[in-house]
C-alpha cells in the first residue's frame, strides 16, 4: 500500500479539500484504487455536535457517521460512497486510546503520545485496507505551523521512516498577490515548508495556490528555498468551475509526478466523463432561478455556501446536466414573512434542512407560496416536515398545527419525535443518536418520485429526530397530499408530494448527500426540469 499526505500552510481556506479529491479522482482515473481519509484536529468525536452555520454543513455518510464537508467533497469527485473508515477525528482518536487504557489493554504500560501516533497509523492502514485500496491519500486538517495537527504530522513522519518509498507528502501553499504591490509573494509559501522542516517532512510535492498561476522567476525562488525540485511545484490559480481543478493538475502534471514517486505505473487515463461534465457547466448559458428559503447568518468564517454546500453542489450537478446555470438566492425567511411577494420570479423554492423554531414561521410562508401559486418545490428534510405542517393549516384547517419541535403543546401534532430520540434527549445523549445513515424507502406506484427514480426502492441519508404522525396519513391523502414514499416496514413516512401541482416533493432525508457530478440525484433533475418551465 502506498501513502499520500496532505497539509495545508499559510492560510486555511486555500481548497485543501477540493485538492484532495482532486488527487483522487486523477489517481482513480490513472487505474488505481484509492481510499481517502480525513483526519480532523478537533476533539469532537464527530461533527455532529457542531453549529453548520459556524463551520460548514455536517455531513452524513451511509453508515450514519457525521463528518465535515470534505468528506462530501471525496464522494463527489470520486464517485463513491465512503463509511467511517474514512474519517478520523483527534477526538475519536484520543477517545480509542483512553478506551483502550481503562480496559487494561496496555498491560500495565504508561500511556502517552506515541500510543495516539500509533492510533493514527492504526486508523490509516484500515482506511486503505477496508477499502482494498492501493493508495491512502490522508488530508490532514488545519494548516502546518499550528499545535493542532501535530500529532498527525508525526504519525507521517514514523510511516515514512518505515516505509521510506511507499509515502509521500503533497504540500497545499499560498502565493499572496498584495494589492499594494501588486506581485505574487512567495516568502509564507517558504515559511509554510520550513513549519513542515521543523516537524521532520520534506515535502514531494508544491500545489502553488494563488489568484494567477506561479510564473516560473518565483517558482525558481520557491524550489531553492524548499528543496523541492521545480517540475514538482505545480500551478493551482484560482478558477470559476471548481471541476476544472482536477484537469488543470492533470494537465500541469501532477499524476504523473505522483505515480513516479510512489513508483507506480500509469494503468489508464479515464477523465473522459469528467470532462464532458465539466465542459457542460462552462457551457451552460441560460439559468434558472431557485430561491433558498432559510434564516440564515453566519459566524466566523463561514458562509452560507458552505453550510449547505451539498444542496448548492446537487443543484449545480442536475442543472448542468440539463443545460441550465443554476442561480441560488438566499431569502431570509423573515423577509417572506414581512411580504411573501418577494418569492415572486422564482423559478424553484427549497427549504432546506434545519434544526429549532428560528423563522419556521417564514419558512412555512413560504411554502404555502409555492403551494399557490404552483411554484416547483422541494423540502429537504425541515423543509417537507413544514410542508406538511403548512398542508395541515391551510388545507385542512388545522389551527396552529405545528411540529412538536417548535411547540410541544400544539393541539396538531403533524410532525413528532420518534419514541426512541425521546428517550436519548431526556438522557442528554446527544451525539450521533438522531435517526442517521442509509434507509430503505419503498415508493408508491404511480407517484411523481417513483416514476422520477425509475425504481420502487431506494436508499437514502438521513439526519433527524422528528417524523411525520401517522394519525394524520388518511386526511392528508385524502386531500391531495400523496405519501410516495415509506419505510419498508411502512411505519415512516419517507415523503410526501401533492397532486396537481408541477413538483412539489417532501422528503424526510436529504437527497442532497447522495448527488454526484457524474450522477446527479433523481429528484434534482426533477426539480430543475419542473424549475426551467416556469
Ligand atoms: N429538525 C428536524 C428533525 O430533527 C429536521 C432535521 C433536518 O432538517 N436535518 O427532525
Amino acid at each position: 500500500m502506498k501513502y499520500i499526505f496532505v497539509s495545508g500552510g499559510v492560510i486555511s481556506g486555500i481548497g485543501k479539500g477540493i485538492a484532495t479529491s482532486s488527487i483522487a479522482l486523477l489517481l482513480k482515473a490513472a487505474g488505481y484504487k484509492v481510499a481517502p481519509l480525513k483526519m480532523d484536529p478537533y476533539l469532537n468525536v464527530d461533527a455532529g455536535t457542531m453549529n453548520p452555520f459556524a463551520h460548514g454543513e455536517t455531513f452524513v455518510l451511509d453508515d450514519g457517521r457525521e463528518t465535515d464537508q470534505d468528506l462530501g467533497h471525496y464522494e463527489r469527485f470520486l464517485g463513491e460512497s465512503l463509511n467511517s473508515n474514512n474519517i478520523a477525528t483527534q477526538g475519536s482518536i484520543y477517545l480509542s486510546v483512553i478506551q483502550k487504557e481503562r480496559n487494561l489493554e496496555y498491560d500495565g504500560d504508561y500511556v502517552d503520545i506515541h500510543n495516539v501516533t500509533q492510533e493514527i497509523i492504526k486508523r490509516i492502514q484500515t482506511a486503505g485496507q477496508a477499502k482494498k485500496a492501493d493508495i491512502v491519500l490522508v488530508e490532514i486538517g488545519g494548516t502546518a505551523g499550528e499545535y493542532q495537527n501535530v500529532l498527525f504530522l508525526e504519525a507521517n513522519r514514523l510511516l515514512k521512516l518505515k516505509k521510506h518509498n511507499d509515502v509521500i507528502h503533497v504540500h497545499i501553499t499560498y502565493l499572496p498577490i498584495p494589492g499594494n504591490l501588486g506581485e505574487m509573494k512567495s516568502k509564507p509559501a517558504q515559511m509554510s515548508v520550513r513549519d513542515l522542516h521543523a516537524v521532520g517532512i520534506q515535502p514531494d510535492i508544491l500545489l502553488a495556490r494563488s489568484e494567477k498561476s506561479i510564473d516560473e522567476p518565483r517558482k525558481k525562488r520557491l524550489s531553492l528555498n524548499t528543496g523541492i525540485e521545480e517540475e514538482d511545484i505545480i500551478p493551482s490559480p484560482d478558477v470559476k468551475n471548481i471541476y476544472e481543478i482536477p484537469l488543470n493538475y492533470e494537465e500541469a502534471g501532477l499524476t504523473d509526478r505522483i505515480l513516479r514517486k510512489l513508483k507506480l505505473k500509469r494503468k489508464t487515463t479515464d477523465l473522459k466523463e469528467w470532462r464532458q461534465f465539466t465542459k457542460s457547466v462552462n457551457e451552460a448559458k441560460k439559468t434558472v432561478k431557485i430561491g433558498i428559503v432559510g434564516k440564515y447568518f453566519s459566524i466566523g468564517d463561514f458562509t452560507l455556501s458552505d453550510s449547505y454546500i451539498s444542496v448548492i453542489e446537487a443543484l449545480k450537478h442536475a442543472g448542468y446536466t440539463k443545460g441550465f446555470k443554476p442561480e441560488i438566492t438566499w431569502i431570509d425567511s423573515g423577509k417572506v414573512m414581512e411580504d411573501p411577494k418577494i418569492l415572486k420570479g422564482f423559478q424553484g423554492i427549497i427549504v432546506p434542512g434545519g434544526f429549532g423554531s428560528r423563522d419556521i414561521e417564514g419558512k412555512i410562508e413560504a411554502i404555502k407560496y409555492a403551494r399557490e401559486n404552483k411554484i416547483p418545490y422541494f423540502g429537504l428534510c425541515y423543509g417537507m416536515q413544514l410542508a406538511a405542517v403548512e398542508f395541515a393549516r391551510n388545507v385542512l384547517g388545522l389551527e396552529n398545527a405545528n411540529t412538536t419541535e417548535v411547540n410541544p403543546k400544539t393541539k396538531h401534532k403533524i410532525i413528532h419525535i420518534m419514541p426512541d430520540q425521546e428517550k436519548k434527549l431526556l438522557e442528554k445523549d446527544y451525539g450521533g443518536t438522531m435517526r442517521l445513515g442509509a434507509w430503505d424507502a419503498l415508493l408508491k406506484e404511480g407517484s411523481k418520485v417513483r416514476k422520477l427514480y425509475g425504481k420502487a426502492e431506494v436508499s437514502e441519508r438521513h439526519r433527524h429526530r422528528y417524523e411525520f404522525n401517522n394519525n394524520f396519513k388518511k386526511d392528508f391523502e385524502k386531500n391531495g397530499m400523496v405519501i410516495s414514499g415509506t419505510s419498508p416496514d411502512g411505519r415512516l413516512v419517507e415523503i410526501i408530494e401533492l397532486e396537481g401541482h408541477p413538483f412539489f416533493i417532501g422528503t424526510q432525508f436529504h437527497p442532497e448527500l447522495k448527488s454526484r457530478p457524474l450522477s446527479p440525484h433523481p429528484l434534482f433533475l426533477g426539480f430543475i426540469q419542473a424549475a426551467s418551465n416556469v
